[in-house]
């Protein structure tokens, strides 16, 4: 059982390994309307806390009393912006989380709370540690498939090619076998096809 597990874990790894992406994309999962929310929340604050600090001088926020006016407002400034950049963060990591889990077809209410709720953050790295592979685009018929599936279930395309002679998994558009030299020509180039021409 557990090994069965670490081998998943393993297998989701060298998949994942393949994907391509950037961080940009990756923080365009991160809905633009969820930025400006928290950015206008955090200039609600900060107006919030100047108008405190200008006109009710005996509260003081967050416990800052320095003189004069001016470096109070300054370190006010800076403890909030503090504070709002890691609120922010971890709001963004958790919708990250939702939206990620989704698009992998994994669950994403039951990963968001495994992310909340774990404490010292091991909810999170337990997410990006065992977290699906994404789907892939079948490369004959287009079909969106899971990336651990072997064949195309809508048109049997092999879309995890091993070597024939040994049995070494081969990538698209490899033409010899990187670990044996096994000769994969054919035009298209996909080891897929060339199974079938051994
Ligand atoms: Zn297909
Ligand atoms: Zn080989």
């Amino acid at each position: 059982m557990a090994n069965d597990f670490m081998g998943k874990v393993k297998e989701n790894w060298q998949q994942r390994a393949m994907e391509s992406t950037t961080l940009r994309a990756e923080l365009r999962l991160v809905p633009r309307q969820l930025k400006w929310v928290l950015f206008a929340v955090y200039v609600a604050a900060l107006g919030v806390l100047v108008w405190l600090g200008v006109w009710m001088p005996n509260i003081h926020p967050f416990g800052i009393a320095v003189e004069p006016l001016p470096l109070r407002l300054l370190a006010v400034f800076g403890v909030l912006t503090g504070i709002a950049a890691g609120v922010s963060f971890f709001v963004m990591l958790m919708v990250y989380i939702g939206r990620d889990a989704r698009r992998r077809g994994m669950r994403p209410v039951l990963w968001v709370l495994v992310a909340l709720f774990v404490p010292y953050l091991i909810g999170v790295i337990l997410y990006f540690v065992v977290r699906d592979p994404l789907p892939v685009n079948c490369p004959q018929c287009g079909s969106i498939v899971s990336a651990q599936f072997t064949f195309c279930p809508a048109c049997k395309f092999n879309l995890r090619p091993h070597c024939p002679e040994c049995r070494l998994p081969l990538r698209a558009g490899y033409r010899f076998c990187p670990r044996c030299g096994f000769s994969l020509q054919t035009d298209a180039a996909m080891p897929g096809a060339a199974e079938a021409h051994p």
